[in-house]
Parts: C-alpha cells; sequence; structure tokens
C-alpha cells in the first residue's frame, strides 16, 4: 500500500529532477532524474511488482512496471516524464512542496510530477486491490522529455502488445488528442578569415548569413500563410539564435542559427528542411549546409485515437461531470509513441499555465480526481 497521493507527489517535488537542457551553468546536486527514479522503484519494490530500470542516457534510467490482472480486458500504457525545467528565479521554494489553499507548490508540480503521482497512486490501487477484470497497465517513467525526448524514444522500442497509451501532462482533466511537432536543425554559412582591416582580402560569413536570412524571413511568412490544420493552425518556422565571428578585427569565417520549425499534421521533420532547403537553393546561389537534425519530434495526429478518447472521456465525466478535448501547440510524449502505431492521448492534472512558472503549483483536488479517473479507465466503465 502507498502512501496517499498528496504525499507521493510532494516526495517527488522534493526530490530535484532538473533536465540542464544543454546548459552548463547548473548545480550538478540538482541535475538529472536519478533520484525521482530511485524513489519511484522504491514505490515499485513496495507494491512487489514487477518493473524494470533501463539506462537511456549515462545515469539517467527509464522506468517500467506491469500489472497483469487474472482477465485483462486491454493492454493499456500510463508513461509520464521525470523530469522537470530548471528553477531560476522562482519565487516559491522550488522544492519545499509547500501545501497552501489545496494547491502544492513547487517545480514540477504541475509539470508533471502531479501527472506522475496520480499514474503512480492509480497503479498502485490496482495492484493492491487487484481485480479479476481490468486492464494490464505498463506504467513507463521516463527521461528527457523537456529537452530531446531520450525517454519516449527508448520506451517505444521495448513496448509490446500495448493497445492504448496515456500520457501524463497538464490537461487540466481535459484530453488533448493532438498537437504540433518540432525539428531543429542549424544551419551553417563558411567564409574566408582574414584581418579586418583588409576585409577584402577574406569572405564574411555573417554577410552570407544575413543574406539567407532574408529569404528565410519570407519563407516563414509564407509558411504561416498557408491554410494548415483546422484545429492546428500553420506550420511555423523561427530563427532561435545565431552565432559567428571570433574577435572585431577578424573577418569571421563561420556562422551558424538555430532553426526551430513547428509541424501540423501531414508534415514531417526531414521534408519540412527539405522544402526550405530547395526554397533557399531556389532563391541565392550563396553556398550554406543545413547540418544535422538535433531532435525531432512529429505531429500527434487525432485520427486513430478515438476509441481511446471516448473511453477515456466517459472515464472522466463519472468523476469529474465533464471534459473538453484540445488540441495544443506544444509537444509531448505521446507523439513518439503514437508514430509507434499504439494510439496516445494527454491527460493529467493541472494547468499548462502554471507549468513553467516561477511559482508552479498544482491544485490537489484534480491529482485526486486524476487518480480515480485512471482506476476508473482500466476498470471500465460500464
Ligand atoms: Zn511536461
Amino acid at each position: 500500500m502507498l502512501a496517499s497521493v498528496a504525499e507521493l507527489l510532494a516526495e517527488l517535488v522534493r526530490r530535484p529532477s532538473i533536465n540542464p537542457m544543454g546548459r552548463t551553468d547548473l548545480d550538478p546536486a540538482l541535475c538529472h532524474e536519478g533520484r525521482v527514479t530511485d524513489y519511484l522503484e522504491a514505490q515499485l519494490k513496495l507494491l512487489g511488482v514487477p518493473y524494470r530500470r533501463t539506462e537511456v542516457a549515462p545515469g539517467r534510467c527509464n522506468l517500467t512496471a506491469t500489472f497483469t490482472p487474472k482477465f485483462p480486458t486491454v493492454s493499456m500504457l500510463w508513461e509520464s516524464h521525470q523530469d522537470t525545467i530548471p528553477v531560476d528565479g522562482m519565487t516559491v521554494k522550488p522544492f519545499g512542496a509547500e501545501v497552501r489553499d489545496g494547491r502544492l507548490y513547487g517545480r514540477g508540480a504541475c509539470d508533471v510530477k502531479g501527472g506522475l503521482a496520480a499514474m503512480l497512486s492509480a497503479f498502485g490501487e490496482l495492484v493492491t486491490s487487484n481485480p479479476e477484470r481490468c486492464a494490464k497497465v505498463t506504467v513507463a517513467f521516463t527521461i528527457d522529455e523537456e529537452h530531446t525526448f531520450l525517454g519516449a524514444s527508448a520506451l517505444v522500442k521495448e513496448l509490446h502488445g500495448i493497445d492504448l497509451a496515456i500520457v501524463a501532462e497538464p490537461t487540466g482533466l481535459n484530453i488533448v488528442d493532438s498537437h504540433k511537432g518540432v525539428v531543429r536543425r542549424q544551419l551553417e554559412t563558411t567564409g574566408i578569415a582574414c584581418h579586418s582591416s583588409r576585409p577584402e582580402d577574406g569572405v564574411n560569413a555573417i554577410y552570407r548569413m544575413a543574406l539567407l536570412l532574408h529569404h528565410i524571413e519570407a519563407y516563414a511568412a509564407e509558411l504561416r500563410s498557408r491554410p494548415g490544420d483546422a484545429r492546428l493552425g500553420s506550420g511555423s518556422l523561427s530563427v532561435g539564435t545565431i552565432h559567428g565571428g571570433v574577435s572585431p578585427n577578424t573577418v569571421p569565417d563561420r556562422c551558424v542559427i538555430d532553426l526551430d520549425r513547428r509541424l501540423i499534421p501531414g508534415e514531417s521533420p526531414a521534408a519540412a528542411m527539405e522544402e526550405l532547403e530547395a526554397y533557399l537553393r531556389s532563391k541565392t546561389d550563396i553556398p550554406f549546409t543545413l547540418l544535422p537534425e538535433l531532435f525531432a519530434c512529429p505531429p500527434l495526429v487525432a485520427a486513430n485515437s478515438g476509441e481511446l478518447t471516448a473511453r477515456l472521456g466517459a472515464a472522466i465525466n463519472a468523476v469529474v461531470g465533464k471534459h473538453e478535448i484540445h488540441a495544443v501547440p506544444y509537444g509531448t510524449d505521446a507523439s513518439t509513441i503514437a508514430e509507434a502505431g499504439i494510439p496516445a492521448v494527454v491527460f493529467g492534472p493541472g494547468d499548462i499555465h502554471d507549468a513553467h512558472t516561477k511559482n508552479e503549483s498544482v491544485d490537489l483536488r484534480q491529482v485526486e480526481q486524476a487518480v480515480q479517473v485512471l482506476v476508473k479507465l482500466a476498470l471500465g466503465t460500464e
């Protein structure tokens, strides 16, 4: 028997699991998921269920466990990430797990330790009550959702026979059945370095990039003007960073920009970038190189999740009385799971507007309701 879901959540928030997201200025003692993984593993041991701890990146592990009833009705996956974003500028104690007016405060309380605690608690309830006729439930606690989706990508390779998946993110107990995808790549121009007192002897990579940027901006405007998806709108392209040059008195021989391309259903990461490259080559003969893909997450498409949405919707209605079905702009692990052929939707307690904030918090009542919804979904609502 596990502790209450509020206590589980508090214990999770007290354990830092910051995803450094490529930064090197953070306290290593607060980074990565290990402390949370250890705690979750201890809970699974308490429950006495078979579980698997898989190292995905050095010292960073996915954790999966399965409850198999006597007569399984369906095989479902409940997935939640273990990592949070960093804690810069927070106005509440990031790892304090303080409770005020029915809300628990701290980094990850909303995104997504509230949902994680709800999944663990509901799983614990099933294991303890051991109903004969029920869904077979696999819980998966993954790493690196906030940065490059390493955990979900590794997880889908070891999943077998799963019929449907619920991915925890703060949806306010509503269902998200579609979202945009993203692909990130860098684009590089090169030139010839020389002393800046004789710039005519060199080739300035920054000037070359400036000319390209003009076309990239025009392409981005054209993308936005396309009809797009009925619920998600159009795809988009943004240049996020630019780096070039080594000193004021050297003509730069290299300039690099970061491209962030948001994808709508029907667009693939590779094809979207190939299209941009072809567009630029058609507009200019400035030489450039599109560097290898840094990371990509496909869009989540609602097409094959209708039955799952109906089942989950019925379970939410039984507990909360109502729900909405949303399409959202942000990415989640659900699209990686859906791409592996498993119908997947996003569901969890908490409001997305409270995620990633300086005073992040979650409504504890919603966390408790999420537990009830998940148990109902596993048992079947008829
Ligand atoms: Zn999240």
